[in-house]
């Protein structure tokens, strides 16, 4: 995978090209005004092809220059249901859907409706990773232009974005006090009403009542009607793009009901090591929401090349089995102390794994539905 923030400096706008390298497709989201040079040379760098040009959002009246770039690269301009088109608008497009899909390669985002900050605002999730748009000011109240709704900005938060497990990263279409990520989990503190109750209104199609019980979140992905899918039709990815869509229904289907475990694993022993790490894909695979924490020799499983001792029977490390966990969908990080305490810097850690915040992680340990184990 590629992942590369395009961050445009006299505006702060921030947009994302991912990409699918083996297959090499990438999607952008949101790029900046005045960034499309910069993505073509990204593209021509690593020989991608651009498929989708997404929107989280379009406000009424601003210029943008989303059709340019889809009709100069042929790829395919996906926005919001409902929301408005770009005047002059030439080029194919996709109406980016609650609970549909968006496929490049052998990746799948689905397409979650946050409104509030327009009417019609969408997120994009990416396995742990939302590409929010304008639904947050990083560390302060969400943004509150003209085009906003304060309701559905509620709604959005307490019903859709604070379901979300607390290890999602939060990607903004802007920084806010120099920062550019965020953890769902952290952002619950500052947005705390919204984070405490259940949703004032019910606006989202998925939404279920819940008549004072705690909120029942409904699965996030329903009819196969409902899917972008956006491959030609003559596409040798085809079925293989299939195969993915339907692995994501599944896997989000299950991630409504997700029960969220943290391991963590301290560990020097190879075979607790590998213990741990084989249980945590189990518990990925039978529906949980694995957030690994690693810290002291067990840190050493977290830096791009780590070896260690093939176990029996299957001759697989622990450091393997924790990339698998990865693929699986479970979130890694190492203790805030591994990196000061062992001179290692964050760019040896593997793509991924990043250090844990003391507060957010302290926070996480606390939910009353989290079960945490140590190893
Ligand atoms: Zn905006």
């Amino acid at each position: 995978m590629y992942f590369h923030p395009v961050e445009d400096p006299d505006t702060g706008q921030i947009g994302y090209l991912l990409a699918d390298v083996t297959e090499q497709k990438a999607v952008v989201i949101d790029l900046p005004p005045r960034s499309t040079e910069l993505l073509r040379a990204l593209l021509a760098e690593r020989r991608l092809t651009l498929t989708h040009v997404l929107r989280t959002h379009i406000h009424p009246g601003v210029p943008m220059n989303c059709a340019a770039l889809s009709a100069l690269t042929g790829a395919v301009l996906v926005l919001p249901e409902g929301g408005p088109v770009p005047s002059g608008c030439a080029v194919r497009v996709q109406t980016a859907r609650d609970g549909g899909h968006v496929v490049f390669g052998q990746q799948v985002m689905q397409v979650l409706a946050t409104p509030g900050h327009t009417a019609h605002c969408v997120s994009y999730l990416w396995r742990d990773r939302l590409f929010c748009g304008d639904v947050f000011d990083l560390g302060s109240c969400a943004d509150a232009g003209e085009d906003a709704d304060p309701g559905l900005m509620f709604d959005t938060l307490s019903g859709r974005l604070f379901q979300l497990p607390g290890s999602t990263l939060l990607f903004p279409a802007h920084p806010l006090g120099g920062r550019r990520v965020a953890l769902v989990g952290e952002q619950r503190q500052p947005h705390r009403s919204a984070a405490d109750r259940q949703p004032r209104r019910l606006h989202h199609r998925n939404a279920v009542p819940t008549h004072g019980r705690p909120a029942a979140r409904a699965p996030l992905v329903r009819h196969p009607a409902a899917l972008i899918h956006i491959t030609p039709t003559r596409s040798p990815l085809m079925k293989k793009s299939f195969a993915a869509l339907a692995l994501a229904a599944l896997s989000s289907a299950a991630f409504a009901d997700k029960q969220p475990v943290t391991v963590i694993l301290s560990s020097e022993s190879g075979m607790t090591q590998g213990m741990a790490m084989v249980l945590a894909n189990q518990m990925q695979e039978q529906g949980g929401q694995v957030d690994i924490l690693l810290c002291d020799k067990a840190g050493d499983l977290a830096l791009k090349g780590a070896g260690g001792t093939p176990l029996k029977p299957k001759d697989v490390t622990p450091a393997q089995l924790l990339d698998a966990a990865m693929k699986k969908g479970a979130t890694a990080s190492v203790c805030a102390i591994y990196l000061p305490n062992t001179g290692h810097k964050p760019d040896m850690l593997k793509d991924g794994i990043a250090p844990a915040k003391p507060d957010a992680m302290g926070r996480a340990l606390m939910e009353a539905n989290r079960k945490v184990v140590a190893f």
